[in-house]
């Protein structure tokens, strides 16, 4: 399968067409932005990374019975997946306090809750992905009730194969953004799960090993994500 037309280019990745209309690739990029993009940058070798490391976790979801867009991946930095309709809302998923939830609340970073926190974000740049509630996303019609229930649920339950996932990797999944879409098979997993959109500390050291690195200039980006890679993948 080949990359026809381009018909998108995000911040992270560029999205193709491909002779299967129901099939769309995705190119991993190696460019990265923080801070609603006002903070831009490359982190060597990031695509082919956040490509192998998101298709290992999607092929785990799917043997778990977690319904993803996820194909097959084709080359270093494509990945194969089924076009969806992709509902406009960040899903977040949290296990520990850190980023936006330690700010708004007050509460020391790392922090463990008490149970799986979800919360949900209105997807748009131009307004900086704002928090919003199910009564929003139902009013603006961004998703119906019944598709909001069986997000979280999709969620949760990703949670819970996820965070041992990466614990017997010596990992710990503090936080992480998920995306679904609509296609004729129902609601899909969809966009990816690599260290850009996760927050995942090293569970001996605590060392940050994801985004973060970039976004304050904590230094060893590369050797981070290298690292991520090495445990997921190999
Ligand atoms: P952004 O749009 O936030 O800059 P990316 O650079 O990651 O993000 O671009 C990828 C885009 O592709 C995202 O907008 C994402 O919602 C969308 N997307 C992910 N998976 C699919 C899919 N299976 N079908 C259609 N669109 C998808
Ligand atoms: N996240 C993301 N994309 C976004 C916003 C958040 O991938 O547009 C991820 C982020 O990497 C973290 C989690 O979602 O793992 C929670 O992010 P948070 O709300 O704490 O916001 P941030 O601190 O990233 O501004």
């Amino acid at each position: 399968m080949k990359a026809l037309e381009k018909i998108y280019e995000g911040k992270a990745k560029i999205l193709y067409t491909t002779s299967e209309s129901n099939r769309l690739i995705q190119y991993f990029k190696d460019d990265a932005t923080a801070f609603n993009a006002q903070k831009k940058g490359t982190i060597v070798n990031k695509g082919v990374i956040n490509c192998a490391v998101s298709s290992e976790i999607f092929k785990f979801l799917e043997t778990k019975g977690i319904q993803t867009h996820f194909v097959e991946k084709l080359s270093d930095r494509e990945m194969l997946v089924k076009k969806v309709q992709i509902i406009p809302i960040e899903v977040v998923v949290r296990n520990a306090v850190a980023g936006s939830l330690a700010k708004r609340t007050g509460r020391p970073e790392g922090e463990k809750l008490s149970e799986t926190l979800v919360e949900w974000y209105y997807k748009d740049d131009a307004l900086g992905d704002p928090m919003v509630n199910r009564d929003h996303i139902r009013i603006f019609k961004w998703a119906s009730d019944a598709e909001m229930t069986e997000i979280e649920k999709k969620a949760k339950k990703i949670n819970t194969l996820l965070v041992p996932y990466f614990e017997t990797r010596g990992i710990q999944l503090v936080d992480y953004k998920l995306e679904f879409g609509r296609s004729p098979e129902g609601i899909l997993l969809a966009d990816e799960i690599t260290p850009d959109g996760c927050r995942l500390w090293d569970m001996k050291t605590k060392e940050k090993m994801d985004k973060d690195r970039f976004r304050f200039d904590l230094g060893k980006v590369e050797e981070s994500y290298q690292e991520i890679f090495k445990r997921i993948c190999k």
